[in-house]
């Protein structure tokens, strides 16, 4: 008879399996083998290149998922449940991403029964920006809290909302789209075809050709770019934190623009917590939260401010691990069974 690897034995009445993860970003893929409480195992991480055809994009996938679980010296019955974080929107109850941008030949493509099948295993899918609320609220920066609004705040701005202990997906997963919320009526152009977005205004690509236009070519932030023409946001954080005054001021810009989003979230939500993703949590404190959080307590109601908090990212560079697998958590209704809910 041959020792297949553990059906997850039961511990203080909890059952301990392995949970896989994959992570679908816009330029690179994580599979990732974890436990419960978040442990890895063992990850493999590759660029996302999609072929245009999703079928085959989906069979490599599981190919590159069973070799991670071979090379990692478990079996995959011994695999609990698999969770996938993906661009949305979503038809979770089909399974299906919908057309995301960054993956041509995805649209409607059947990436639960697709897996499921290759593998034998629950396969649970939610949107990225989703996957990251709930990897925030259950192991990063929001541990404990009941009320929690993540921002990405990276290339593009995605949002997530977990309310009441529990992930609000709205229609099409896409509640929480907190980026494409016009903060200038008729303003600037944005990548989702809509006018006067947050995103429009200080996601990472539009700050970046925004920069590209006005950053003085004899400047600080010029200088450490090697060119007004290559400015970014890290070399407008590293002038700012040398005091220069044009970084200083699109600090102070990008900072305006957030506050009044968090502002009009606060009123709506009066959420515990604001996780912050990578531009904020790259700036810290002195140039970017400190004055935000002084903004936001500013505009609205102290008994809404004053116990609020506003925090980077608690995952930073293990957000793309914890990402999948707690999804494949929250598929088992485990994160209910833990959270404080
Ligand atoms: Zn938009």
């Amino acid at each position: 008879m041959r020792l297949c690897y553990a059906a997850p034995t039961r511990r203080e009445g909890r059952a301990i399996g392995w949970l896989l993860g994959i992570d679908i970003g816009g330029t690179k893929t994580v599979l990732t083998l974890g436990d419960r409480q978040g442990r890895v195992r063992g990850h493999l991480r590759r660029p996302t290149a999609p072929s245009g055809d999703a079928e085959a994009d989906l069979q490599r996938l599981a190919q590159d998922l069973r070799r991670l679980v071979e090379e990692s010296g478990v079996e995959l019955g011994g695999v609990e449940a698999v969770g996938v974080s993906v661009p949305g929107p979503l038809d979770r109850e089909a399974g299906q991403v919908l057309n995301p941008p960054n993956l041509p030949g995805w649209d409607r493509a059947p990436v639960r029964d697709a897996l499921q099948t290759a593998l034998g295993r629950p396969v649970y899918l939610e949107n990225d920006a989703n996957a990251a609320a709930l990897a925030e609220w259950h192991f990063g920066a929001g541990r404990g809290t009941r009320d929690l609004v993540y921002l990405s705040m990276s290339t593009g701005i995605g949002g997530g909302l977990v309310l009441g202990g529990r992930l609000h997906r709205g229609v099409a997963s896409s509640a929480g789209e907190v980026g494409h919320v016009p903060i200038v009526w008729d303003g600037e152009p944005c990548a989702c075809g809509l006018r006067g977005c947050l995103e429009a205004y200080i996601g990472g690509a539009s700050w970046i050709r925004r920069l590209q236009a006005v950053t003085p070519p004899a400047s600080r932030v010029a200088a450490l770019a090697g060119g007004a023409a290559a400015a970014r946001p890290e070399h407008v954080v590293e002038a700012a934190r040398e005091g220069d005054a044009f970084a200083l001021a699109e600090m102070a810009r990008y900072n305006d623009f957030l506050a009044r989003a968090l502002v009009q979230l606060t009123f709506v939500l009066a959420p515990e917590i604001f996780v912050l993703g990578t531009i904020p949590t790259a700036a810290g404190d002195a140039l970017c939260l400190d004055p935000v959080r002084r903004q936001v307590r500013a505009h609205t109601w102290s008994f809404l401010g004053d116990p609020l908090r506003i925090e980077p990212s608690g995952l930073r560079d293990r957000l793309p691990d914890l990402a999948g697998l707690v999804v494949a958590l929250d598929g088992l209704g485990a994160l209910a069974e833990a959270g404080v809910g």
